[in-house]
């Protein structure tokens, strides 16, 4: 098939050339961000692959369709990015990734705590500049504190497997709890309850109308105080402004994540020469206890080889009219996550 590749990078194109060679589909690879406008360089197409900042909403939708595009894949598992019932009005079928290496995002949250609780970034910029002291390093011992789960699907549960091997007290909370995690011994509680626990919260379920800002003002009054926040799953799922207010007043000790609300604009960009028009990210970045990194938890090797597979099999597949169920992304599903 012939694919349009939007929102693509270096490591894109190194991956899925190399592994196109066992699929043979004619890849072509643009920057660009996918919206309602850039559509338009993509001609004669017979599917389009997007990032998860790409806008693909109804009015993509119907260019896509009056292009003669009707596949969509996805190269990673959110879908929050686009509009399914207006991709179902149009004849568009949606594929993705759904489980590529949860590891990789599980090993990157852990990164962001060790990181910011022992404060090796700072360490390290320090011992460069010839700074050896120990000041305002002090961290804690993760060993017998308890982690709260929020969200214990593929990712949460390779999470809650490394942070067994930190002797941690594990809470989890998900509306359809895992009975192999219950069978495992972990303990699902209230959202509230949760927030009370845990001295350390971490984020692993999907962006939905229903999960839309579920750490705001009122969630960060069960919080218990100076507890660490995790975020690798989507930037909404918090309400920025409460969470530095409670980082202001302490309720919160730390925050580290990896994606951020309004990330469209900034991420997977390099903007270091440029006046960052983003007040609210300004302030997240000038606080001593805020780690932030680029949605960078999936850059593995192994997750990067994961998914061009699925990817161009997704394309394989649909050419033969043989398409995985567990891969599309429809309307059904949309409402099932709801
Ligand atoms: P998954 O579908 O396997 O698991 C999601 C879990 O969240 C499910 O068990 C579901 O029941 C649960 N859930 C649904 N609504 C909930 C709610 N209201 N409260 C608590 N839990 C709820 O998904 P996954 O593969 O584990 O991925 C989780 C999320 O991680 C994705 O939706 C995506 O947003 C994010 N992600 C981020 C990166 C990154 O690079 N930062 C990479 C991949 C995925």
């Amino acid at each position: 098939m012939k694919v349009a590749f939007f929102s693509s990078k270096s490591y894109d194109q190194e991956y899925f050339t190399r592994i196109n060679e066992s699929y043979g589909h004619e890849l072509r690879f643009f920057e660009t961000r996918l919206d309602s406008q850039t559509i338009q360089i993509a001609r004669h197409y017979d599917a389009i692959c997007a990032f998860v900042n790409d806008k693909v909403d109804s009015k993509t939708i119907k260019k896509m369709k009056r292009r003669g595009i009707r596949l969509l894949v996805l190269r990673n598992a959110g879908f929050n990015n686009v509009d399914l019932e207006a991709a179902a009005g149009n004849g568009i079928t949606v594929l993705r990734v759904p489980a590529y290496s949860p590891e990789a995002v599980a090993e990157h949250a852990l990164a962001l705590i060790l990181t910011l609780n022992r404060k090796t970034h700072k360490a390290y910029n320090r011992v460069r500049e010839g700074n050896f002291s120990l000041e305002r390093l002090v961290g804690f011992n993760i060993s017998g504190k308890t982690a709260g789960v929020i969200g214990t699907g593929a990712i949460g549960k390779a999470f809650i497997r490394l942070l067994k091997g930190f002797d941690m007290k594990i809470v989890a909370y998900d509306p359809y709890p895992s009975d192999e995690l219950k069978r495992q011994g972990i303990q699902y509680t209230s959202l509230e309850e949760l927030l009370s626990l845990s001295d350390i919260i971490s984020l692993h379920c999907p962006l939905t109308p229903d999960t839309k800002n579920m750490i705001k003002a009122q969630t960060l009054e069960h919080v218990k105080q100076g507890a660490m926040l995790i975020n690798t799953s989507r930037g909404k799922l918090i309400d920025t402004e409460a969470v530095i207010q409670a980082l202001r007043v302490k309720k919160l000790g730390s925050l580290g994540i990896d994606v951020y609300a309004e990330e469209e604009k900034l991420f997977f960009k390099d903007l270091s020469e440029m006046i960052i028009d983003d007040d609210v990210i300004s302030r997240l970045i000038s606080l001593p206890n805020v780690l932030i990194t680029a949605h960078q938890a999936f850059l593995t090797r192994e997750a990067l080889e994961q998914i061009a597979h699925t990817t161009l099999r997704n394309l394989s597949d649909y050419e033969k009219g043989t398409v995985n169920p567990d891969n599309e992304v429809n309307i059904r599903h949309f409402q099932k996550t709801t």
